[in-house]
């Protein structure tokens, strides 16, 4: 089998920036079941619903953005760090960044996005098969 640039795996822990999920258009894709999780987490912690928080995009649905590029869910703590009202039920695409297909493709680009995601290449190290684990289920 083909080695792997990140064999010997690669760090990676949250700074709460919330870069990733702000700035530039783009799709977070959510299943029928993360959908239910979701409807369910904001019920059960009494968080106001969200009455516009998906888009169909063809066959699917995707998270919605503000005007400003924000996702729909991303909230500021008093610090000014980022966090997420849907933490516990994010969709798998969240859960899996920064370990993403297209990012993993090579170092190049791994490191562009490392120049604004902070928590890229510093802090817990994933091992190998942890980032290919996170791979699989990549649907992009
Ligand atoms: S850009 Fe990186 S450090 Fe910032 S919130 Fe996203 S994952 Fe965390």
């Amino acid at each position: 089998m083909e080695s792997k640039w990140y064999e010997e795996g690669l760090k990676f822990s949250c700074k709460q920036c919330g870069n990733c999920c702000s700035g530039q258009p783009g799709y977070v894709w959510v299943s029928p079941q993360e959908i239910e999780s979701i409807e369910n987490h904001l019920q059960d912690n009494d968080i106001p619903h969200y009455s516009r928080y998906l888009r169909r995009i063809g066959q699917r649905f995707s998270l919605v953005e503000r005007d400003n590029g924000d996702c729909i869910f991303l909230r500021r703590g008093e610090d000014g760090l980022a966090l997420c009202a849907i933490n516990k039920v994010k969709p798998q695409q969240c859960k899996a960044w920064p370990f993403w297909n297209d990012l993993l493709e090579n170092k190049k680009s791994w490191d562009e996005e490392a120049s604004k995601c902070p928590g890229m290449n510093s802090g817990r190290l994933y091992s190998f098969t942890e980032i290919e684990d996170f791979r699989k289920q990549d649907q992009d």
